[in-house]
């Protein structure tokens, strides 16, 4: 099969073979992918990944291994083969305490769909643990289901903090994430604002009625936005930004964290600790209330695609996509 292969550097090849289904998994023929930071940092040897790379895709089922034997209800049923389907990445092991209490994210034994000991999406196939799939609503495009796990990511937010209609939200970062958040968290009314570098991607925000701060400017009345905010949303992807949430946030305010950068910041915790703050790690993410808002145009995910590429001209998107000034490169299979 056709495959953007990560092995001694990115490239295309069309012999790969395609993946054997293990008890519990589907064949997913894969639609559309879409390239994600993760896959650009993995090119740089983040996790040592080796093999297919990708984990945002939309699919169709094309053949379901189920668990229990036939007789008893195949655990295929909820999906069966034909069905549209996005699926989260996280594979637990279903065994370990983690995966038994529900936190499959948190699996001690996890695999990770095109980031750790798992072939990925960017394949004409990709296999998929069945407890993983969900289906797409017709309501949703292809294009737009790639969006689901990103969604999913931002709505971990509202899992994880309280957060106030009468709350005032500072978002950091104007990245697909720093996006996805700001409109997510949104949708609850609070006062939410957008910071960011670049008017043009900030406008993708403020065309669905969030307010933005280009980032100079706050930097130019920094006084006026110090300690202004209840809740923080770290997604810069730089390790700045945690500074600067420190300073925006209110004593006994929160700041979820969700950038993933690798290098090592120098901190200094007297603020979190003398101002009360309570800061939260976040990752991954529900994806049922990130297809419902997807299902019900709550949010347009459509300005945010950049491009959209042929497998044969994949190697083309990853190049554009290392210049960080796009959004989202979809890589079409089908
Ligand atoms: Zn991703
Ligand atoms: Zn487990």
């Amino acid at each position: 099969m056709k495959a953007v292969l990560f092995k001694n550097g990115l490239r295309l090849v069309d012999d790969y073979p395609e993946p054997s289904l293990k008890q519990g998994e589907a064949l997913v023929r894969v639609n559309m992918a879409g390239v994600c930071g993760t896959d650009l940092e993995i090119i740089k040897g983040y996790r040592g990944f080796e093999g297919v790379i990708g984990h945002e895709f939309c699919g169709v089922v094309e053949a379901v291994k189920a668990k229990s034997p036939a007789g008893n209800r195949p655990e295929g049923s909820l999906v069966p083969v034909g069905t549209r389907v996005v699926a989260e990445i996280n594979c637990g092991c279903s065994w370990c305490e983690y995966c038994r209490h529900g936190i499959k994210n948190h699996c001690l034994n996890r695999t990770v769909i095109g980031i750790a000991g798992r072939e990925g999406c960017m394949a004409e196939y990709v296999a998929v643990p069945l407890e993983n799939l969900y289906p797409v609503p017709d309501e949703a495009t292809d294009e737009e289901a790639i969006f689901t796990e990103p969604l999913a990511a931002a709505f971990e937010i509202m899992e994880q903090v309280c957060l106030k209609p009468s709350d005032r939200v500072a978002v950091l970062g104007d990245g697909r994430l720093g996006i996805l958040s700001a409109l997510v968290l949104n949708l609850t009314r609070a006062d939410v604002n957008l910071v960011g570098k670049h008017s043009q991607k900030l406008a993708v925000a403020s065309d669905q009625k969030v307010k933005t701060i280009l980032l100079e400017n706050l930097f130019a009345q920094k006084e006026a936005y110090e300690k202004n905010y209840d809740l923080v949303v770290e997604a810069t992807g730089s390790l700045d930004g945690f500074e600067l949430a420190c300073a925006l946030v209110k004593p006994r305010g929160k700041i979820v964290l969700k950038s993933t950068t690798s290098g090592k910041a120098e901190l200094s915790l007297t603020q979190l600790v003398v101002n009360e703050i309570t800061a939260v790690g976040s990752r991954c993410g529900p994806f049922a209330p990130a297809l419902r808002a997807l299902e019900e145009k709550a949010i347009d995910v459509r300005p945010m695609i950049s491009g959209r590429y042929k497998f044969e001209q994949a190697l083309k998107a990853f190049e554009l996509c290392k210049s960080g000034d796009f959004l989202k490169m979809l890589i079409d299979f089908r």
